[in-house]
């Protein structure tokens, strides 16, 4: 069943929303506690889901509490899939095995591809409808209360971070006995802004069936006609983009890795391939579920993030100072499009840089456009990340234990 107007009460007003469906529920008030965008306390909730809080050292400072990491490829990719559909082979193998009754993930719209709609699906064919992904927000979890209405308490959840720290913030409270596997996010955007996007791509925007932010610093579009299209991240028209194209909340968002998933399917660590992070008995469970479907091997790991890391945060300290972004000579952008997926960091490594990066661009945005919600809204795992890169918090921008 995907959800209707019917279904779907006003979204909340608040400027740091991503209308993640909780405001669209019986009790809108819920927000409160439940948003990560308000004051998310991170280690209760690991402590809840995972049974331990992330270290402070290693790879579960940059990506959470962490069982096992995989480089990994279903060994037949799935069509239509982002990558190769581990994501969705996941949510349709506990559907056949009977491990849950209902699986909530979102599918295209009707009339738009690119707009996702919340879909409560049962049937584990009908998870071919959800593969790809899709720019925009869906408020997935107001199709929580219609599918425990449909008398469903085992439930998989295909979420991104700010909806699935929502969700575990309403989990016991509705007694649901939840799967969740988690997508890592970054860079959202409304539809509307990822048409204009689209239209500074390409002459034919209408025609683009598949984008990526690719591993190896190229965007891959792909066509209805079958042709395929790489741009190097140095190319994009991003400085030419309005100020207001990424709205403050994905500028400003605290988790990329989807820390409290039971399991996170994302690339940034496969060099090509996908890359998993199972993170406690249940996500162990659902990828045993996969049996020999998928093909996992150790994540590679090579290059030195220092220096892309300390360039894109002079960067971004431009575009939060209101600077326009520094351009690169157009005459030197094919020559660095061409170098820097042979010399940038790889693997585990380039996860690492992109984790840094967006820590340091929540400090810094918020630090500009909303500087009274820092206190409650960054937790320590970010103000961690930043730290290497000369960006401590002030007087007054971090909790300390005497405010609670
Ligand atoms: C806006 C966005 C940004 C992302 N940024 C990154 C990133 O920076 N790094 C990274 O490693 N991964 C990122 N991902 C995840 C990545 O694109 C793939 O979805 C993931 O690697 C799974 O691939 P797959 O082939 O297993 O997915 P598939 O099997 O094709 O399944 C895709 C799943 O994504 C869900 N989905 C699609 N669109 C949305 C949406 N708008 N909101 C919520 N759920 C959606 C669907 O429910 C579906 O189950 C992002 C995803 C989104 C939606
Ligand atoms: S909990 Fe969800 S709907 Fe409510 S304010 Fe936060 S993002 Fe918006
Ligand atoms: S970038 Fe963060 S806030 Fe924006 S949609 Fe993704 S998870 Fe939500």
């Amino acid at each position: 069943m995907d959800l209707t107007a019917d279904h779907l009460r006003s979204p909340a007003h608040r400027n740091l929303c991503t209308d993640c469906g909780v405001s669209r529920m019986a009790d809108p008030s819920a927000c409160g506690t439940a948003c990560q965008f308000i004051a998310p306390d991170y280690p209760a909730q690991e402590q809840q889901v995972h049974g331990r809080v992330a270290g402070t050292d290693g790879d579960e400072a940059f990506f959470g509490v962490t069982q096992a990491m995989y480089r990994a490829a279903m060994v037949q990719p799935r069509d239509g899939a982002q990558w190769t559909g581990i994501t969705t082979s996941l949510a349709a193998s506990l559907l056949r095995a009977g491990t849950v009754d209902a699986v909530l993930a979102c599918v295209p719209d009707a009339a738009d591809r690119w707009a996702p709609v919340p879909a409560i699906l049962t049937d584990p064919d009908d998870l071919v409808r959800a593969r790809g992904m899709r720019m925009g927000y869906a408020p997935l979890l107001a199709a929580l209360e219609p599918a425990v209405a449909a008398g469903h308490r085992r439930i998989a959840v295909v979420g991104i971070p700010c909806q699935v720290f929502a969700l575990r913030a309403l989990e016991k409270r509705l007694g649901l006995d939840l799967y969740v596997i988690g997508t890592p996010c970054s860079d959202n955007t409304t539809t509307a802004h990822f048409h204009d996007f689209l239209g500074r791509l390409t002459d034919r925007p209408g025609d683009v069936t598949y984008l990526e932010f690719r591993a190896d610093f190229h965007v891959e579009l792909r066509f209805a006609d079958g042709t395929k299209r790489l741009i190097p991240f140095l190319k994009l028209p991003i400085s030419d983009l309005p100020d207001d194209f990424f709205p403050l909340t994905c500028r400003t968002c605290v988790d990329y890795t989807n820390r409290l998933a039971d399991i996170t399917v994302g690339y940034m660590a496969g060099e090509g391939d996908q890359w998993l992070i199972v993170r406690n008995a249940r996500g162990a469970q659902m990828l045993a579920g996969l049996g020999d479907a998928v093909r996992l091997a150790a994540p590679g790991d090579k290059g030195k993030r220092q220096g892309s890391v300390t360039g894109f945060i002079a960067n971004t300290r431009r575009a939060a100072g209101g600077m326009p972004l520094r351009r690169m000579p157009d005459w030197l952008r094919p020559v660095m499009g061409w170098l820097m997926p042979r010399i940038g960091p790889k693997g585990l490594e380039f996860a690492r840089a992109r984790v840094e990066m967006k820590a340091a661009e929540t400090i810094l945005h918020l630090r500009r456009h909303a500087p009274a919600r820092m206190k409650t809204m960054i937790p320590d795992h970010v103000w961690r990340l930043a730290a290497p890169y000369d960006l401590p918090p002030a007087p007054g921008e971090q909790k300390t234990p005497t405010d609670d």
